[in-house]
């Protein structure tokens, strides 16, 4: 079922364009006190550039990205769009990919010109066995200590480059924070990320909790968790791997610029993917209840 209803027809909740999958919902807003929040595509833009390459010793730059932008070039995600267009403006065309995989949370392997390609966190490059060499190590902590995503590349047993990632905070997410601080809910960023770049994230936007480096199937359990500890759950995400979290939670909200497995998981749907809708429905449907009573 899809969302049917504006959570009110005419002022602030049409205005932001909030979408409610029935009336039941509202009970569940009164006792929320927790909320977590997706960084990519929720928190962020969700639209990365690449912003570095960083070849290891003795490796070609234009190869780097030639590999890495044909395996990228096969998956949706944000990282490699980022990276398969850069590569694509750096070399221009790039060769198809054979036997591709995409690892879930973890990145890409596939065959390119007779090579073992392999992209992503660098986790998945030493389950190859591939290591990152102390230089190539130390490009992963600058980016993520400022806030960035690094990824590794690898070929034939190998790891040869380090690519940096940049994605943007939305304009209003330190705004909503702040909104639903005043609602008495505690924000906390939930990311597949790795923690130093969730922490820049959360300290931009005024966040205290992180929980980082989750595997797309994690996520539900992470909620699970927070309910079993007691608290009421609300969920903002946008991604198909949020869909089970949003089915969890007490409280489920889609960024309605997402997926469509998200926007059907969910309670809610933020239309404009404004964070500060999320603040929003929250406060309007609190006192829908109120005028009720
Ligand atoms: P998020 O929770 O932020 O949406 P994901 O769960 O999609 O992140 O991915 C987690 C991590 O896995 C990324 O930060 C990245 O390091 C790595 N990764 C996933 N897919 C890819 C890919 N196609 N290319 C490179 N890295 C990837
Ligand atoms: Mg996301």
């Amino acid at each position: 079922a899809t969302p049917t209803a504006l959570l009110v027809g005419t002022g602030r909740g049409a205005q932001l364009g909030i979408l409610i999958r029935g009336p039941e919902v509202l009970e569940s807003t009164r006792k929320v006190d927790t909320v977590v929040l997706d960084k990519t595509g929720t928190v962020t833009e969700g639209r990365m550039t690449l912003t570095g390459v960083h070849p290891a010793d003795g490796e070609d730059r234009d190869e780097v990205l030639r590999l890495a932008g044909a395996l990228e070039h096969a998956s949706e995600h944000p990282i490699a769009r980022a990276v398969a267009r850069a590569a694509a403006e750096r070399v221009g065309e790039l060769p198809t990919p054979e036997d591709f995989a995409n690892v879930e949370g973890l990145g890409v392997q596939g065959i390119v010109d007779g090579h073992a390609v392999v992209v992503g966190r660098p986790r998945l490059l030493a389950d190859w066995s591939q290591h990152l060499p102390a230089e190539l190590g130390r490009a992963v902590e600058t980016a993520q200590a400022a806030g960035r995503t690094a990824v590794a590349v690898g070929w034939d047993g190998r790891a040869r480059a380090v690519l940096v990632v940049a994605d943007t905070v939305k304009p209003t997410s330190a705004e909503a924070i702040e909104r639903l601080r005043g609602l008495g809910l505690t924000p906390v960023l939930l990311t597949g990320d790795n923690e130093a770049a969730a922490r820049a994230v959360a300290a931009e936007v005024g966040i205290d909790e992180v929980i980082a480096e989750v595997l797309p199937e994690g996520k539900v359990e992470v909620v699970r968790r927070l309910q079993a500890e007691g608290r009421s759950v609300a969920m903002v995400g946008d991604g198909v791997n949020d869909a089970a979290a949003l089915a969890q939670a007490d409280l489920g909200l889609a960024m309605g610029t997402g997926t469509d497995a998200a926007i059907e998981a969910a309670d809610l749907t933020l239309v404009r993917g404004d964070l500060r809708a999320a603040a929003e429905a929250i406060r309007l449907s609190r006192r829908t209840l109120a005028t009720i009573k």
